[in-house]
C-alpha cells in the first residue's frame, strides 16, 4: 500500500491509474478505523480495480466546542488494517495541505441540512459537503462509498453528487454493529464501561420502535414516546433528537403509513451517538 500525503501527488496517481485503466473505488474516513470501516472496503473491491481510503479528521466539520482536538486518532494501526483489507492507496493529507491559507470556497445544501444533525450541528454539513468535494476532486473516484449509520451525509452527498453533476457512483453500506447491537462508531472509544448500557439504548429503542410498528402502532408520536422512556431510564443521557421522518427529504412524518426513517442523536455523558433504521410498515 503506498501512503500519500500531499494533494499533487494524489492527483497524479490518481490520473494515472485512470489512464491505465482502472476504476478507482474509494473510502474516505477520519481514521480510528473498525469493522464498520472495513465493510465499506470490502463492499467497494468486487466494484473497482485500485481502492483508495482516506484518513483526514477534518476541522470544517466540527464546530469550537466540539471535540475535533480529543477526536481518536491511531495511524499505525489504521495503516495496518488497511495493507490487511488490501487497500492500495492510503491518502493522509494534513489540514494545511487541505485548507492552505487563504482557503475561503464552500460547498452548502439549502435543505437538507435543516434536518436532524443539522439542527445541533450546523457548521457540520457544510463542513462535510466541502471536504468531499475536495476529495473526489483530489482522488478522482469512478466509485466512492458510504455508511448509512451517517444516513443524512449519505443522503447530503448524494444530493450534491447529482446536483452538481458529479460522475460518481455513491454506494450506501449497512450499518456495522458490535455483538450487542451498538452501532460501530469511532465515537464510542469515549464510552466508559457505566456507560454503555445507556449507548444501547438507541439501538434497543429503534429496535422497539420496529416491534410497536409490526403490532400495529404507526403514530410518530407514540414511536417517539416509547423510545424517549427507553433511553430516559438512564440518567447519564441527554436526547438531541429523535425522528421519524421521510427518508429522501427528512421531513417529519406523523404517521408510520409508509416507509420512513427514525433517527436518533443522544449525548450518553459527553458522548454524541447517533443511529437509525428505516421503518417499513
Ligand atoms: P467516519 O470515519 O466516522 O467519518 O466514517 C467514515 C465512513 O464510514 C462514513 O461513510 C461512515 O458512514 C462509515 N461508517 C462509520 N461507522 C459505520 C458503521 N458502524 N457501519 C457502516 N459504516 C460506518
Amino acid at each position: 500500500m503506498d501512503v500519500i500525503s500531499t494533494v499533487r501527488q494524489m492527483q497524479e496517481y490518481a490520473e494515472h491509474l485512470r489512464c491505465s485503466g482502472k476504476k478507482i473505488g474509494f473510502v474516505p474516513t477520519m481514521g480510528y478505523l473498525h469493522a464498520g470501516h472495513l465493510s465499506l472496503i470490502q463492499r467497494g473491491h468486487p466494484l473497482c480495480s485500485a481502492m483508495v481510503v482516506s484518513i483526514f479528521v477534518n476541522p470544517a466539520q466540527f464546530a469550537p466546542g466540539e471535540d475535533f482536538e480529543a477526536y481518536p486518532r491511531n495511524f499505525d494501526r489504521d495503516r495496518e488494517l488497511l495493507e490487511a483489507e488490501k487497500v492500495d492507496i492510503l491518502f493522509y493529507p494534513d489540514t494545511h495541505e487541505l485548507y492552505p491559507q487563504g482557503f475561503q470556497t464552500c460547498v452548502n445544501l439549502d435543505k437538507l441540512p435543516k434536518h436532524l444533525c443539522g439542527l445541533s450541528r450546523p457548521v457540520f454539513f457544510g463542513g462535510v459537503a466541502t471536504v468531499v468535494t475536495k476529495l473526489f476532486h483530489i482522488v478522482k473516484p469512478h466509485v466512492a462509498l458510504f455508511g448509512e449509520k451517517d444516513y443524512q451525509q449519505l443522503m447530503v452527498i448524494r444530493r450534491m453528487v447529482f446536483d452538481l453533476n458529479m460522475d460518481i457512483q455513491i454506494v450506501g453500506c449497512p450499518t456495522v454493529r458490535e455483538p450487542d447491537g451498538l452501532a460501530m462508531s469511532s465515537r464510542n472509544a469515549y464510552l466508559t464501561a457505566e456507560q454503555r448500557p445507556a449507548a444501547l439504548t438507541l439501538c434497543r429503542s429503534l429496535e422497539r420502535a420496529g416491534q410497536m410498528l409490526a403490532a400495529g402502532v404507526s403514530e410518530a408520536h407514540r414511536l417517539i414516546g416509547a423510545a424517549k422512556q427507553i433511553i430516559t431510564s438512564y440518567s447519564n443521557t441527554h436526547i438531541d433528537y429523535i425522528s421519524i421522518c421521510d427518508p429522501e427529504t427528512l421531513e417529519e412524518m406523523e404517521r408510520v403509513d409508509r416507509s420512513a426513517l427514525m433517527a436518533l442523536a443522544v449525548k450518553v455523558g459527553t458522548t454524541r451517538l447517533i443511529d437509525n433504521r428505516i421503518l417499513s410498515p
